[in-house]
């Protein structure tokens, strides 16, 4: 069973988290756990989970593994509250690089998992009187990165489907919001540095690409998640918040460099 950490505005409450063992989940599932929520890691990896959140094995890809890590939960806990869908992996290429089984591979993780979880913890969220559900989406589904035509197709869907669930489910209490990370220093990013013919060139070029010059912090991403799981934001359904340092909505001027003064 989870310890938590502190009290706040999720007491008492409970909360699933997939992809809770690593990265952006990590630090949901801490928040989350902060704010007074008991926390389940569901995930591949259970035993990375974050001290002090409970880690339980789940493929989201496997809709008997999805169904049975929930009723683990339930029969642990007797409620879910939060549902907070993380689990997702990277493609990197242009509509010419991913082959078919690539394709069904990634929108599987990334789009069909999330349908899976939600399904299963959809009747447990209709008894919850703060009933949350939170889609770790990306800066990919709403601008155009290069060689990233498969991953940003997923997040295009993940931002589409919050607003359909968000419709749908409106009327029986149940908020469902997204948040759109930027580039976020997590495991994820550091595998593709140390990938890069160049890890030290590639890391500069992603913190150049962020109008405020660094990547994200997996904890800044989770405070919004944390914001849009809890009663302050109970008005708030159908939407998603970029944690991108400006890179979605701002157009800065370049830096224009000083002229060298003339000897
Ligand atoms: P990460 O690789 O650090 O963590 C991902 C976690 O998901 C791991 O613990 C992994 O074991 C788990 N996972 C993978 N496949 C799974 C499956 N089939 N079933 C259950 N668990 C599974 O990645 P991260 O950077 O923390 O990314 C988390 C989410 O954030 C992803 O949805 C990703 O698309 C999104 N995101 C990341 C960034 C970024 O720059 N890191 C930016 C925008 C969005």
């Amino acid at each position: 069973m989870s310890t938590r950490t502190g009290q706040g505005d999720l007491d008492g409450l409970v909360a699933v988290v997939t992809g809770g063992a690593s990265g952006i989940g990590a630090a949901v599932a801490r928040r989350l756990s902060a704010a007074g929520a008991f926390v389940v890691a569901l995930d591949l990896e259970p035993d990375a989970a974050p001290s002090g959140i409970t880690g339980l094995l789940c493929d989201v890809c496997d809709d008997s593994s999805v169904r049975a890590a929930i009723e683990d939960v339930i029969t642990t806990y007797g409620r879910i509250d939060i549902v907070v869908n993380n689990a997702g992996i990277g493609a990197q290429g242009t509509v010419e690089t991913n082959d078919d089984d690539e394709w069904h591979r990634v929108w599987d993780i990334n789009v069909v998992g999330l349908v899976r979880v939600t399904r299963a913890a959809l009747p447990h969220l209709r008894r919850s009187p703060a009933a949350a559900i939170v889609n770790t989406c990306s800066i990919a589904a709403t601008a155009g990165l290069p060689q990233r035509a498969l991953y940003s197709a997923t997040k295009g869907a993940v931002l589409s489907l919050t607003r359909a669930m968000a419709a749908d489910h409106l009327g029986e209490g149940i908020r469902v919001n997204a948040v759109n990370p930027g580039t976020a220093d997590t495991p994820w990013i550091s595998r593709l540095l140390e990938s890069a013919p160049d890890p030290a060139a590639e890391r500069s070029a992603l913190e150049g690409r962020q109008p405020h010059g660094r990547l994200v912090t997996a904890d800044e991403v989770a405070g919004a998640v944390l914001y849009l799981a809890s009663a302050s934001s109970g008005s708030t359904t159908g939407t998603s918040i970029a944690v991108d340092g400006g890179m979605q909505e701002l157009r800065l001027r370049p830096q224009v460099q000083a002229p060298a003064a003339i000897p």
